[in-house]
């Protein structure tokens, strides 16, 4: 097995990021780091077209703020149950397969872990993040198939 010494885990912080971050860590071992990152998209962004543009800005600053406080603590209380230390625990602003490129090259990670759902149909056509982070990525990337629950 290829010997990576800094790995990203990206994490949705839904109950799939502990099926991702247990494969990370038997290909991690002892000696590898692991990195947890999440990326909030910014609501202007997700909205764009659907509110107006006026209330988006006026409105959405300060529940984005709210949210961020919550998806720090659900990240923190990840990186306890998995034992990451709390300075590999990055919460990234953007789109999320732009974050986790600039992040990957920014700090000289050689692994990239995500989940992936195998889409079909339409959710095929429009593209999954896994999809969105294999395209351009200048590191290895490995999916951890997430199977649904049945
Ligand atoms: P999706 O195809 O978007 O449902 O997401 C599949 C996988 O992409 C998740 O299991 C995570 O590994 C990763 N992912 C999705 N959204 C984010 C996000 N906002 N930040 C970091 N990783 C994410």
């Amino acid at each position: 097995m290829a010997d990576y010494q800094k790995i990203l885990v990206a994490v949705d912080l839904s109950s799939e990021s502990d099926v991702v971050l247990k494969k990370a860590q038997l290909i991690a071992g002892d000696d590898a780091d692991l990195h947890l990152v999440y990326v909030q998209e910014p609501m202007d962004n997700i909205y764009v077209g659907i509110v107006p543009q006026s209330a988006a800005f006026s409105g959405l600053g300060g529940l984005e703020a709210q949210l961020r406080d919550e998806l720090k603590k659900k990240l923190a209380a990840l990186g306890e149950k998995f034992g990451v230390p709390s300075d590999h625990l990055h919460i990234l602003n953007g789109s999320p397969a732009h974050e986790i490129h600039r992040f990957a090259k920014e700090n000289d990670i050689q692994l990239i872990v995500i989940g992936t759902h195998g889409q079909k149909g339409l959710q095929l056509l429009l593209g999954s993040t896994a999809n969105s982070v294999l395209h351009g990525a200048v590191c290895d990337v490995l999916s951890v198939r997430i199977r649904a629950s049945k």
